[in-house]
């Protein structure tokens, strides 16, 4: 929490931050920064000065819901500053909300800040300036996402984020680390790395070398991985590392062994988007998919824990029955382990709406029903394997005791990331757990997407 003495007259913000982690990453960076330069957070809108909405324009069910945010924060506050990557369509959101005070685009933390200064300037208290103050995080403070480049140099023919936030640009390596470092002492238990393309870090600065802890480290994936692995938490224990967005560059193989002596978790973050290779080709996809299956194959027998999440789009402009078939069998040769699934969606800007032969939106819908019904079976059937076992689970919620003084506890184990994956429900927990604490947890019970057990 914020240890800052309040002033009386001290400004403050709102933020309704949408979208992706990378999104709710920029958010912490410009609250953060707003902090340094002596405001305060609000977390109603009735409180706050200003409220900052940032935005997700990617898809077009995403820009409908940000510029409902927009209008809920004009309606109830009146003062309001809209940032992010819908930020780059300020005619539609003029169009919508004349009465926003600033539009500043993703990535722009110099002009969202500068907007704020003349929207609610700033009371400066000298002393505000000069106490460090931790990051600002809107995560829980037991996991943290790591943001580790920005853009990407590829152009899949659906995503618009190359134009958006443009090509790759690597952070050093040095600071990422710092950053990390800094967020394990002060409590984070799990780290998330995130960027549009994790397998290429570093490729825009051709992998230039820093110095961290009297090595000489690369920025690249492995260094990076390696790096983390050696980060420990105040209690000596290794925090949980997952890699996000994860492409299957040869140089993946290196991180399972790492896997494998525990110093990164063992789950990897791969959206494959499609398997058959007529698709593929059409979406321009950058990855040659051909060997993942044995690759997948030799990670397992590396690390038979390793949990493999993935996310694929149905109904792609010119996808067969065919195409389609072969997806759901490469499917059941992969089995992995977490899936999401989208239905084709036209982006605005992208280079696949100019594709022929769009999927009518009934097969599209049958498509996804057909995928989902046979990943929630390879789901289920792989944590039914589960069962008997005892797993580290880390508690995101501890609940109230119920009417037998029963307290359960939600968690998840190393198969699943935040938000996104699976939990794991712990019944006739003790009253002293809490948020954070990794328990050895022995598994009762699944279903398709979620864990029950006990502490072992
Ligand atoms: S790899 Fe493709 S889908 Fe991912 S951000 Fe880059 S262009 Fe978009």
């Amino acid at each position: 929490m914020n240890s800052v003495t309040p002033i009386a007259d001290q400004k403050k913000v709102g933020m309704v931050s949408l979208g992706c982690p990378k999104a709710l990453v920029d958010s912490e960076r410009i609250l953060t920064r707003l902090r340094a330069d002596g405001y305060a957070m609000s977390p109603d809108y009735a409180g706050a000065d200003v409220v900052l909405v940032n935005t997700c324009g990617f898809l077009d069910s995403a820009k409908e819901e940000s510029l409902a945010a927009i209008g809920e924060a004009i309606a109830e506050n009146g003062r309001v500053i809209v940032t992010g990557c819908m930020g780059d369509e300020a005619d539609a959101i003029r169009a919508a909300h004349p009465q926003v005070l600033a539009i500043t685009g993703a990535h722009q933390y110099e002009d969202v800040v500068a907007a704020v200064h003349e929207a609610a300037p700033p009371t400066q208290g000298p002393f505000i300036d000069l106490i460090p103050q931790p990051d600002v995080k809107l995560t829980p403070r037991h996991y943290s996402y790591l943001k580790i480049s920005e853009g990407c140099n590829h152009s899949c023919a659906f995503c618009i984020i190359p134009q958006l936030r443009g090509k790759l640009a690597s952070r050093r390596i040095d600071a990422v680390l710092r950053e990390a470092e800094k967020l394990v002492v002060s409590g984070t238990k799990e780290l998330l790395v995130i960027s549009q393309d994790t397998s290429a870090y570093g490729v825009d600065t051709r992998h230039d070398v820093r110095q961290w802890k009297g090595r000489a480290v690369r920025a690249h994936m492995t260094d990076l991985a390696r790096e983390l692995g050696q980060l420990r938490t105040p209690a000596g224990e290794t925090p949980w590392t997952r890699l996000h967005y994860v492409y299957p560059y040869p140089h993946v193989d290196s991180v399972i062994p790492l896997m494998a002596e525990g110093l990164l978790t063992p789950y990897l973050d791969i959206p494959f988007q499609h398997a058959s290779p007529s698709v593929l080709k059409r979406m321009k996809r950058p990855a040659n998919e051909a060997k993942v299956l044995e690759r997948l194959k030799k990670w397992r027998n590396i690390c038979p824990d390793i949990a493999v999440r993935s996310s694929f789009v149905v109904g792609f402009p010119g996808e067969t029955e065919e195409d389609f078939r072969y997806l759901l069998a490469w499917l059941e040769d992969a089995q992995l382990d977490r899936v999401g699934a989208f239905r084709f969606e036209p982006v605005e800007g992208a280079a696949a709406n100019a594709l022929p032969d769009p999927v009518p939106e009934p097969v599209k819908e049958e498509r996804y029903a057909r995928l989902m019904e046979v990943t929630a079976r390879i789901s289920a059937a792989k944590l039914a394997a589960k069962i008997g076992r005892t797993l580290p689970v880390i508690i995101d919620e501890v609940g109230a005791p119920d009417e037998d003084n029963d307290i359960g506890a939600t968690g998840r184990s190393q198969a699943d990331a935040p938000e996104i994956d699976g939990n794991v429900f712990l019944r006739n927990v003790p009253a002293s757990l809490a948020q954070g604490d990794i328990v050895q947890a022995r598994v009762e019970d699944a279903d398709a997407h979620d864990l029950y057990g006990v502490i072992a």
